[in-house]
């Protein structure tokens, strides 16, 4: 018996929901390789063993991953949510930008980075010359918000990470960039600084990374703002050393 048919087996879903092999081409351009609706997978995904549902929210496309956090009550986070903040952008992003987890406007509005905070990270990519959502996506660790603005617990963030996860692998972006201590330890594994991440390129699996401090956090500590332009710049170094070093392999095929 596959893998596929075991984890299928496990939900008692064998027959009634049949997931084709994973396409190398991306899942955009193939909606119909998932023969379920998003909203017919939700309760499916609820119903899951953790590990069946990380593999079967692994193999999503766009819309039934984006229907699957809207439905999503993995967590206790899902209780006094108004939104959830699934992510905002190009699915085809070079950059990926990502946060820890909505705040109060956030979840007022179902979209990352829309508070103060999100006001200053649209100044700091303006300052590099982008914008929010042209060759740009952002997204949070979890997907609905911490009450008191506290930070999302481990539990809730293992229970949002295949979604994260599988964000990653839909938009295969060239860079991400981790904003504040919760993206950098959860994406990074590690329990290190943001200090001590800063200025080296990290990996996550197999994307270069790049860490730089929360705008929550550069708002309450001026001071290190001129870190984080540096951070940014670079950030926009490494991009265009990867995107010429695509170019060249690219002249040389
Ligand atoms: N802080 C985050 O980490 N994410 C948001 O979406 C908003 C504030």
């Amino acid at each position: 018996m596959s893998r596929r048919d075991l984890v299928l087996e496990e939900m008692g879903l064998g027959p009634r929901w049949r997931l084709r092999a994973r396409p190398d081409v991306d899942f955009v351009s193939a909606p119909e390789a998932l023969e379920s609706t998003s909203n017919a997978v939700a309760p499916m995904v609820a119903a899951a063993m953790p590990s069946a549902r990380r593999e079967i929210i692994l193999q999503m496309d766009w819309p039934t991953l984006k229907g699957a956090v809207e439905q999503c009550s993995a967590c206790p986070l899902h209780a006094k949510r108004n939104k959830t903040v699934f992510g905002v952008g190009d699915e085809r992003a070079s950059w990926l930008f990502v946060g820890e987890g909505p705040g109060a406007d956030e979840d007022a509005k179902g979209e990352p980075f829309v508070g103060q905070a999100g006001r200053l990270l649209d100044n700091m990519l303006a300052a590099i010359g982008m914008k929010r959502g042209e060759d740009v996506y952002i997204a949070n660790v979890v997907k609905c918000r911490p009450p008191n603005n506290r930070n999302p617990e481990s539990g809730e963030m293992s229970c949002c990470e295949p979604y994260l996860t599988r964000q990653i692998e839909l938009i295969r972006p060239k860079l991400i960039v981790a904003m504040g201590k919760i993206a950098a330890s959860h994406l990074l594994q590690t329990d290190a600084a943001v200090a001590s991440l800063r200025g080296r390129v990290h990996e996550y699996r197999g994307t270069p990374l790049i860490v730089t401090y929360h705008p929550a956090y550069l708002l309450r500590t001026l001071a290190d703002k001129a870190k984080a332009w540096t951070d940014l710049c670079f950030a926009q170094d490494h991009m265009a050393a990867i995107v010429a070093a695509g170019n060249q392999a690219h002249e040389e095929r």
